[in-house]
């Protein structure tokens, strides 16, 4: 059985890694947590940009010798430069919650038009090998020698997928699923907001749901050899 450990304490994500893992090639692949490995000290999310934020998360347990895989992600609006962006779960302040992050996003949009309210949610998942392992990341999927040498990470022991979503800021909320902006975020093709469709459907097209599924197949491949 290999081990690897998500870099989160969250039991919903770590399940549904879990689930993901178990439907693509990867059998006999357990996900532990970091409270399973006895890390319970806070990571620092210090990084530019999505991808150096999940690689920081996914380095933490590499360096205790576990593989380590780890995501980021959030919102990017265009008429607001991108923001909320790498902030978007605390684009309230400190205190935010969903609700609240909501509200801002709605108020800094308030003057803009419906086609100017171009946003897509983005999602990067990372891996990150620890010393001791026979495996590597073949070269088409290292991250890039910058990157890797800010974080002092080995780029043949690293790699970042990321998954985009494309769609646009209603006015008001809509549908009550989902979480964080989801009952603002709709998504054009489906003719609906992320609150107004089930899981399932959300998963075939969002951020997440693409990134996890190249990530899992890659990784499935890398632990293969
Ligand atoms: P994290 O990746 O769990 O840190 O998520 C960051 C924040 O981005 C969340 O708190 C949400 O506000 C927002 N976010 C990320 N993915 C989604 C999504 O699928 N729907 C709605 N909000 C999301």
């Amino acid at each position: 059985m290999t081990e690897i450990v998500l870099a989160s304490n969250n039991r919903k994500k770590i399940a549904e890694l879990g689930t993901l893992l178990a439907s693509s090639a990867s059998k006999g692949i357990s996900v532990l947590s970091l409270r399973d490995i006895g890390f319970t000290d806070e990571i620092v999310e210090d990084g530019a940009s999505f991808e150096e934020n999940s690689l920081i998360k996914a380095a933490t347990p590499a360096r205790l010798g576990y593989i380590g895989i780890a995501d980021d992600s959030g919102l990017c609006v265009d008429a607001l430069d991108g923001a909320p962006g790498i902030y978007s779960a605390r684009y309230a302040g400190e205190d935010a919650n969903d609700e609240s992050n909501r509200r801002k996003l709605l108020d800094a949009l308030r003057d803009i038009p419906a086609e100017e309210r171009t946003a897509r949610f983005v999602c990067t998942a990372s891996l990150v090998l620890p010393e001791n392992t026979p495996c590597a990341v073949p070269e088409k999927w290292r991250i890039p020698a910058d990157l890797a040498a800010k974080r002092g990470l080995d780029p043949a022991r690293a790699m970042v997928v990321r998954g985009e979503c494309e769609g646009r800021i209603l006015f008001e909320e809509r549908g009550d699923g989902g979480f964080g902006y989801d009952p603002l975020f709709y998504y054009p093709e489906f003719g609906a907001t992320f609150a107004e469709i089930p899981g399932e459907r959300k998963n075939l097209v969002s951020h997440r749901g693409r990134a996890m599924r190249e990530f899992t197949a890659r990784l499935a491949a890398i632990l293969k050899e």
